[in-house]
């Protein structure tokens, strides 16, 4: 107990995890109500603080995280290694990594918006190469060149890529862009 104490002051930014635990630790000194609640209450805590801790202050700090990618302008996707068109999301396409879920190699994607058509794989970082052109997160306007692509020296997984005119960002390994066909 002395142990979670020491950890919830260390992260006492989140002050309403704090408050929970300080709380529910001195209804279980005076014993009025079941500790083995108590403790299950704790254990969820102590699972959202290491998450946290993971995120928030193991990682470095120099990584971007731009948002998620948004399939709000997805019109069809398409497979042209199995010349399957039209597939399903559902049914044909794994969405962690957009590839056919027949052949593993990532879908083409058609978006559009009020500006016209775009043509896209989606791409995780680590797997860009120089002089390809990606669209800036979801920003479907600015297309951009990588000039360089290669694991980052900072810490192990992450990525570094070079934009043009942009410059350096350091990015998860894992994290999926447009990447222009
Ligand atoms: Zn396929």
């Amino acid at each position: 107990m002395a142990d979670l104490l020491f950890d919830f002051s260390k992260f006492s930014k989140f002050s309403n995890l704090t408050d929970i635990s300080s709380s529910q630790v001195e209804k279980e000194e005076g014993a009025s109500i079941c500790p083995q609640k108590v403790m299950n209450q704790i254990s969820v805590i102590k699972t959202v603080i290491t998450i946290k801790t993971k995120d928030d202050f193991m990682a470095p700090r120099s990584p971007s995280r731009p948002p998620i990618l948004s399939t709000n302008w997805d019109q069809r996707y398409d497979c042209d290694t199995c010349k399957l068109y039209e597939l399903d999301l559902d049914d044909d396409i794994n969405e962690k990594t957009w590839t056919c879920k027949a052949c593993d190699e990532p879908v083409l994607i058609t978006m559009e918006d009020d500006e016209g058509q775009y043509l896209v794989r989606r791409i995780p970082a680590n797997q860009l190469k120089k002089n390809d052109w990606i669209y800036d997160g979801n920003n479907l306007g600015r297309s951009v060149r990588i000039n360089d692509s290669s694991k980052a020296q900072i810490k192990n997984g992450d990525w570094y890529l070079a934009l043009k005119d942009i410059g350096k960002r350091f990015v998860e390994s894992s994290r999926y862009y447009n990447r222009i066909v």
